[in-house]
């Protein structure tokens, strides 16, 4: 049976790229589980908005039962569809990456996310990345690994990411909101972002992303 991998850690660490091509590398899909918090804030953004223009957590609740969530297998790549729809550009804008985490420490939403990212990892074959998958979504992952590095560093290569899509942001800003997320995230009751007791804690600061997946494969491959 292919392994299940877990791999967690603060914004901005890599997780999801390193994923991705470690996922190629090994024939095993890829999951950005970010991309489903995402997909239910632009959700609450489109459609559940208090008149100042903040979102109404109420009506997300009584929402959810209205939000299919469908992947379609990308060469590897598990894609989210939001009833039908690809939301993959949308939901890297500023605007969801500010309120993702208020939206991502909720119960509900939580709760109506899980089942789907475990049927997923059901099979094997998959690599997950996270802030949960190690501790609360796959415990019984085959290999779980935790990534960090400096805040400076992250924000260096959120901005650069953004830019990538074609986004030009504020780097201070930038900076800020991976800052904002991360304390909302380890703070939260309910799955809050912190490394598993048998996690392996991969610090990339000065590592390239070719020096973190190398360090990861030597792992799976041992
Ligand atoms: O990975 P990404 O930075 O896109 O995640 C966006 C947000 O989604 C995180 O800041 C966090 O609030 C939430 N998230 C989560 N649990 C996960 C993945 C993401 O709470 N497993």
């Amino acid at each position: 049976k292919k392994p299940v991998i877990a791999i967690d850690g603060y914004s901005s660490t890599g997780k999801s790229s390193i994923s991705k091509i470690i996922a190629k590398k090994l024939g095993l899909v890829h999951l950005d589980t970010g991309a489903l918090y995402r997909g239910i804030t632009w959700f609450a953004l489109q459609n559940c908005i208090f008149e100042d223009s903040s979102i109404d957590l109420k009506k997300l609740f009584s929402s959810l039962d209205q939000i299919q969530l469908e992947f379609k297998n990308d060469q590897g790549e598990l894609v989210l569809y939001l009833n039908h729809i690809d939301v993959s550009r949308q939901i890297r804008t500023n605007e969801v990456s500010e309120n993702v985490s208020l939206v991502a420490k909720q119960k509900e939403v939580r709760d109506f996310l899980l089942q789907s990212q475990r049927n997923l990892a059901e099979k094997g074959g998959i690599i997950m990345d996270g802030r949960d998958i190690g501790t609360v979504v796959l415990p019984d992952a085959d290999f779980k690994f935790f990534l960090t590095a400096s805040i400076e560093e992250r924000a260096t290569r959120r901005y650069t990411e953004l830019l990538e899509l074609g986004i030009t942001a504020d780097k201070e800003k930038v900076k800020e909101n991976l800052i904002a997320r991360d304390k909302i995230d380890s703070e939260r009751e309910i799955a809050p972002l912190k490394q598993a007791d048998d996690a392996i804690v991969i610090d990339n600061t000065f590592l390239s992303k070719e020096g973190t997946i190398e360090t990861i494969l030597s792992y799976l491959q041992n």
